[in-house]
């Protein structure tokens, strides 16, 4: 999502004159899109914001601006940090920012952090950064408050956009080469509960439209997955077979504390009905490790809820408190660091080996992949197994429909195509083929 905004922000800023440059140094401009979901990449941000001061002191016309969930959170304490900062604006501002930037550039200190989002306004052309792929938003915001979670307060209530503004930018970016759409959203799988449609019938209107591309979705809240949805996923030949669906915890008392709407077996069930439904499917999720109050019996519930749903990846992350949420309150409860980055380490180890199980089935299969780019690996670090010795070649790389990346020999000019691919051997986070 940040990446997205990221892209409609490069297409405004190219818009009213300003283009991208190669070295910050080279830059009149410095902006940073910034990442609240925990506090080290809140860090992250601060710590360019300091490097960024630094080089203003020797040059003095430089400008700074902030931007994106950091900045809706922090408002004005982020002038304080780093008083050298000339602009900062939210979630909610985007689309002011050539107002913005002229305030800016008139010499005043600039904040813009509304509470209310924007209205769903689609003037400026978009710059995306990859050619390949279409990151496409459909639905913002959330209203599900989790206790752990500051999306719902730096991105605000969910709002869909219309049908029509969504098939208008996928038809654009395929008339441009694209050649995947993914549909964004904090909780994809409510689009259209405000303005009276469905994931399912958007996918459905996408997938009619002409031409040689994949469609994919990414977030799912587990118990907003329909059967609907499920059946258009089967049943539309540009949608992949992948959901990516987090569970959070695989303790019910867990994600009872964490305002999560569904238990450990209710999200068994939805998995078992995915996994029936599909000849082969992939099935992703996100776990936090030490969430306050978390026993070890509970986390272990976690690590064997991996390994019972077959997962096939796992993005996980230690609790971080967020300002704000409610689960920040429970300070008696909270996991001291060690045990945290203790657990953390055995889901990561547990996650490693799902995926390694994964990504073996597909030993012998011919798998449909699409070329993203060219890499030049070296021998060492790619040909393993069955694969043929990759020294001084092309090695191409690329995603099958299941998501799973997948290298393999062969010229560049198969960049943006679809490609047959026997499997030859699985590492953990890739295949490898020919
Ligand atoms: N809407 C999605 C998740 C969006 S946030 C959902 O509900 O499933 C992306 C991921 O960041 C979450 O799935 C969660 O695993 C992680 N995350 C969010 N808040 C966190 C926190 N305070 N500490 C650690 N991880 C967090
Ligand atoms: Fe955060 Fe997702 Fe929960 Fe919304 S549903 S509060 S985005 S974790």
């Amino acid at each position: 999502m940040n990446k997205s905004d990221t892209e409609r922000i490069l297409g405004m800023l190219a818009h009213f004159g300003y283009e991208e440059v190669k070295e910050p140094k080279e830059a009149d401009l410095l902006m940073i899109n910034t990442c609240s979901i925990r506090q080290l990449s809140a860090d992250k941000a601060y710590s360019y914001l300091g490097v960024w001061g630094k080089r203003k002191k020797k040059n003095p016309a430089l400008k700074i601006a902030m931007c994106g969930c950091v900045a809706q959170q922090d408002k004005e304490a982020i002038f304080k940090k780093a008083p050298y900062v000339d602009l900062v604006f939210g979630t909610h501002n985007i689309y002011e920012l050539p107002e913005l930037i002229k305030r800016m550039n008139n010499g005043e200190k600039v904040l813009a952090v509304d509470e209310t989002p924007y209205p769903s306004v689609e003037r400026f052309e978009i710059a995306r950064t990859q050619g390949i792929n279409a990151w496409i938003p459909i639905i913002e915001g959330c209203d599900n408050f989790c206790t752990y979670c500051i999306v719902p307060y730096t991105r605000g209530r969910e709002r869909s956009r219309k049908p029509e503004t969504i098939i208008n930018e996928a038809k654009n970016a395929l008339a441009n080469g694209f050649k995947e759409i993914t549909l964004l959203g904090q909780n994809v799988d409510s689009y259209g509960k405000d303005c009276n449609t469905t994931l399912a019938a958007l996918l459905k209107e996408l997938n009619a439209l002409e031409g040689e591309f994949r469609i994919r979705f990414v977030t799912s809240y587990p118990t907003d997955i329909t059967d609907e949805l499920i059946e258009t996923v089967k049943n539309c030949d540009k949608v992949c077979e992948y959901f990516h669906i987090p569970m959070q915890s695989g303790n019910s008392a867990i994600l009872k504390a964490m305002n999560r709407r569904y238990t450990r077996e209710e999200y068994f069930k939805i998995a078992e009905k995915i996994r029936n439904s599909f000849e082969d499917v992939t099935i992703t999720s996100d776990f936090i490790a030490g969430f306050p109050g978390e026993t070890e019996e509970q986390f272990l519930d976690t690590l064997s809820a991996i390994e019972e749903l077959g997962l096939d990846y796992s993005n996980t992350a230690a609790y971080s408190s967020r300002e704000l949420t409610v689960a920040a309150r429970w300070e008696d409860k909270f996991i001291g660091e060690d045990i945290k980055k203790e657990r953390l380490e055995r889901l990561n180890a547990k996650n490693r080996e799902a995926c390694l199980k994964s990504n073996k089935k597909y030993i012998g299969k011919t798998l449909e992949v699409l070329v993203e780019s060219y890499e030049d690996l070296a021998y060492e670090d790619i040909a393993v197994g069955n694969c043929p010795p990759y020294r001084g070649k092309t090695i191409l790389k690329g995603r099958a429909r299941n998501n799973k990346i997948v290298h393999f020999e062969g010229g560049k000019n198969l960049v943006g195509k679809f490609v047959n691919v026997v499997i030859k051997d699985a590492k953990t986070w890739h295949l490898l083929g020919n």
